[in-house]
């Protein structure tokens, strides 16, 4: 079988293809840009074992080698489906740049995502785990997704509904989908011209009120995430992460009741589904991980849900610490946190 525009490279070190900087090797590694050669994933997911769909790698940890092929997703566009006097339907490349996506919306006034500014990762791995900061969910502007499967050969869209969001997760995250679909392109429904923004949510209106110019707007809303963000999260680039580790927990309200009596000081927001959410964070911090460096890592300093790698770390190591987080919190709260981040080998 030739592979006519995929250059297959064996042995290739991963470590600039993840935001951890974990050092692991693939077998097998080729960079995807042309939708033709999707047709070519099941022979070489055969010939290598196992395939891996790799974007920006802000959300995986390496805790092995991966014996299997790596594709790393290059597919590029922007098109406009459609538009009328309020809102433009988008079918956005899943190669392209998330960040630089949401520029794009910002420069053309499109409203939607200016709340998701600076997440690393690509447009396709936006849905995986329904991206969300800020009080703002992707899943609020999706309107498809259209995903290579990779068994049958054949494109599958899938609409809102059938993407099954919820908090970090959707129908292609569940374990059964893990290396069968190849996302290809996902469509938004953005706002033009908006009037209404979301700024409630942490400091972002307290910056733009101090700002000089005060009156609302896309650009000023990203650029007021931007610097929380900047402030509160370490920079891969300086220190290896993938954002948050664990999901916050959602528990019963009696579950909730019980510990409220322990801790009185504990947050708790209740959702609409009956149960509350309890920042993993702060679980994190009273349990004594954050700032605390063990070995080659750590909890950060600013946010406890964030694990660092100090430079060395091997995935295996990141992977001992996090499990050691989880049991403490699990003796000390009763709460079984839940990781966000995806573990390879799956
Ligand atoms: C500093 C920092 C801050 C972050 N902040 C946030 C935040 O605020 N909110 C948030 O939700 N996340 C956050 N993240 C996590 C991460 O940025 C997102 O999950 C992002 O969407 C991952 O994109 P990626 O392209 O890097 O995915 P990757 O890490 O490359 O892949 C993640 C998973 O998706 C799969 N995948 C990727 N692309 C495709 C595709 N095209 N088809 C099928 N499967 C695919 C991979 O196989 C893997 O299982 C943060 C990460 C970092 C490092």
């Amino acid at each position: 079988m030739t592979h006519p525009s995929m250059k297959i490279k064996k042995h290739i070190s991963l470590k600039p293809y993840n935001t951890f900087g974990i050092e692991a090797y693939a077998d097998a590694f080729a960079i995807l840009e042309d939708k033709e050669d999707l047709f070519l994933l099941q022979s070489l997911k055969e010939q290598y074992g196992k395939i891996l769909i790799l974007g920006g790698g802000s959300n995986v940890l390496f805790t092995d080698n991966f014996k299997g092929i790596v594709i790393h997703n290059q597919l590029s566009g922007i098109e406009i489906l459609s538009q009328d006097d309020q809102y433009i339907h988008l079918k956005v490349a899943s190669g392209v740049n998330w960040h630089s996506f949401v520029l794009h919306a910002i420069k053309k006034n499109w409203g939607g995502i200016e709340n998701l500014s600076l997440i690393p990762g690509t447009v396709g791995a936006a849905p995986m785990q329904n991206i969300g900061a800020y009080g703002v969910e992707v899943k609020n502007v999706i309107t498809k997704v259209t995903a290579f499967n990779i068994e049958k050969g054949i494109f599958e869209e899938f609409d809102n509904p059938s993407c099954q969001f919820a908090y970090r997760e959707s129908i292609f995250k569940h374990p059964e989908n893990k290396g069968k679909y190849f996302i290809t392109d996902v469509t938004f429904q953005l706002i033009k011209n908006p009037t209404t923004f979301n700024t409630s949510y942490g400091d972002i209106q307290k910056i733009i009120d101090a700002s000089q110019d005060s009156t609302i707007h896309l650009k000023n809303i990203s650029e007021a995430v931007i610097k929380i963000r900047q402030q509160k999260l370490p920079d891969p680039k300086e220190l290896g992460n993938a954002g948050s580790f664990f999901k916050n927990p959602e528990i019963t309200n009696e579950e909730t009741n019980i510990l409220l009596k322990e801790y009185p000081q504990l947050p708790h927001y209740p959702l609409s589904n009956g149960k509350t959410k309890i920042p993993a964070a702060w679980l994190i911090e009273h349990c004594g991980w954050k700032g605390l460096k063990v070995g080659n890592t750590g909890n950060h300093c600013q946010q406890a849900l964030v694990i660092v790698n100090y430079g060395k770390a091997t995935g295996q190591e990141i992977k001992l610490h996090a499990q050691n987080v989880q049991e403490s919190v699990l003796k000390k709260f009763n709460i079984s946190l839940q990781t966000e981040v995806n573990f390879i080998p799956y």
